[in-house]
């Protein structure tokens, strides 16, 4: 069988949004991520991938990250990485909707792994797949959402080429 890993590395950076009214609570269940990734897998048509979702504390994610995305193109399999509320320096009632958004984000890069990448241009790919991500959560959250990207920076530490990393504000 022949062996073929995409080598790939995509870094983003967004932060989240302001802190919003509504009176949720913070917790997130895995259960609920995985109907996030189900949803929008089958959105973005990435049926043909197996991707699953984890809940992980921030000692599991490179600093100032809120989520990664680790994937292997012969295969087709592929995992999301979420930041754990408990770690989240958000207030509490944005904390769903931001991990809502990083699942996105990171399938995003997933369709982004078909093509070729250059090292050079990781900041690009960081803009596109949050334009992109933005422009999809606005159609779904509606007139009310409020953009959850509002700095860009390259990653300095960027490893594997099969990884993408949602970045937190500096
Ligand atoms: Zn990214």
């Amino acid at each position: 069988m022949k062996w073929v890993i995409l080598l790939s590395l995509g870094i983003c950076i967004s932060t989240g949004a302001p802190p919003a009214k509504s009176g949720v609570n913070g917790a997130v269940s895995q259960a609920q991520v995985d109907t996030w990734l189900r949803n929008w897998q089958k959105r973005l048509s990435l049926d043909d991938w197996e991707i699953r979702a984890q809940i992980v504390r921030a000692s599991e994610l490179k600093p100032d990250t809120l989520g990664n995305l680790k994937w292997n193109s012969a295969t087709k399999t592929a995992t999301v990485h979420v930041l754990n509320p408990l770690d989240y320096d958000l207030p509490a009632p944005e904390i769903p909707t931001d991990i809502e958004y990083t699942v996105v984000h990171e399938l995003i890069h997933l369709q982004l792994a078909a093509l070729p990448r250059d090292p050079g241009n990781r900041s690009i790919e960081e803009k596109v797949v949050n334009r992109i991500s933005e422009a999809l959560f606005s159609l779904d959250k509606g007139p009310s959402y409020r953009p959850r990207t509002a700095v860009t920076r390259l990653a300095s530490k960027e490893r594997s080429s099969s990884e993408a990393s949602r970045m937190a504000k500096p």
